[in-house]
């Protein structure tokens, strides 16, 4: 992975100015290995404009913040009914508001409030903490989600003002945007882990719940704009796992210089594992 051509950023300017736009992300995570070259930071974006039906990140998809129920946790004290009429029950978690009130006052730490907002300075500040552990592996930071690309303001801010302070910055994305959005972003970044999970439309309108043609139409630009990048497929069984899928994604990048390869992934065998912590069912009704 350290063979990845490294731009050179704008000169290093601290210029960690106050700015109004703010994001939404639900999780930072330090010291990742598989997310790009070196040791890197993962800021996971909250909201995702697809609905793979196997997706194991389903506390990633809505774009608000959302209240984690771990239920085998709960000893049943009734604290937090105690607070609000939709703490437990799960027909009346639609009325959760995620404020956060019941959170910390149960006592087996059953609650979780996932997605928080915050500004550029203030997250850049956080990331930069670990600045020499990117110098010293060749690592940097890597924008994932969710989808940043559903928050094109706040991604591409951040990317310019990591890239100013000469921080490599990877994007991961499924490519569902307009061309606009994903030229923006795009732009701002030195590598790309652009998503490639099925390619004909109408089997992409049901599993991922979008249409293909916009995501090809961007991996189609991303190939003429010369920048880095990398296709990440996801194998899910019986729906894309075949031979015939798998050569015609590769296919897809065949002969572009600026193309790392195209890496298939193991489908993740716990990915029904936080649906319960959203009183959500997971169903993804593989073949
Ligand atoms: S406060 Fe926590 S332990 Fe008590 S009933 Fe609520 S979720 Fe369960
Ligand atoms: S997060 Fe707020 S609205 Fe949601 S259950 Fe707790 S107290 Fe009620």
């Amino acid at each position: 992975m350290s063979d990845f051509p490294r731009e050179t950023a704008a000169p290093a300017v601290s210029e960690r100015r106050p700015s109004p736009v703010r994001g939404l992300i639900f999780e930072v995570r330090e010291f990742a290995v598989h997310d790009g070259p070196g040791v890197r930071t993962s800021v996971f974006f909250k909201g995702c404009p697809l609905r793979c039906r196997w997706c194991h990140n389903p506390e990633s998809q809505a774009p608000t913040p959302e209240l984690l129920l771990n239920r085998s946790r709960c000893s049943g004290c009734s604290v937090c009914e105690k607070i609000c009429d939709a703490a437990l029950s799960p027909d009346r978690r639609s009325k959760c508001v995620a404020c956060g009130r019941c959170v910390d006052r149960c006592p087996q730490g059953a609650r979780n409030l996932c997605g928080w907002e915050t500004d550029v300075p203030t997250l850049v500040e956080r990331l930069l903490r670990q600045r020499d552990l990117f110098e010293l592996s060749g690592g940097g930071v890597t924008l994932t989600g969710g989808e940043p690309l559903f928050q094109p303001e706040f991604a591409v801010e951040l990317a310019r003002a990591l890239r100013r302070e000469q921080i490599h910055v990877a994007l991961e994305t499924c490519g569902f945007a307009s061309s606009n959005v994903f030229d923006a972003l795009t732009a701002e970044v030195d590598l790309v882990y652009f998503d490639v999970k099925i390619l004909d439309p109408a089997r992409s309108r049901r599993w991922l719940g979008v249409d293909s043609a916009p995501i090809l139409a961007n991996l189609r630009r991303l190939c003429a704009s010369g920048r880095p990048f990398v296709v990440r497929t996801p194998l899910i069984p019986g729906v894309n796992d075949s031979a015939e899928e798998r050569a015609a994604v590769e296919r897809l990048v065949d002969g572009v210089p600026s193309a790392f390869g195209v890496e298939f992934l193991p489908y993740n065998v716990a990915a029904g594992a936080k649906y319960a912590l959203l009183d959500r069912d997971f169903d993804p009704d593989l073949p």
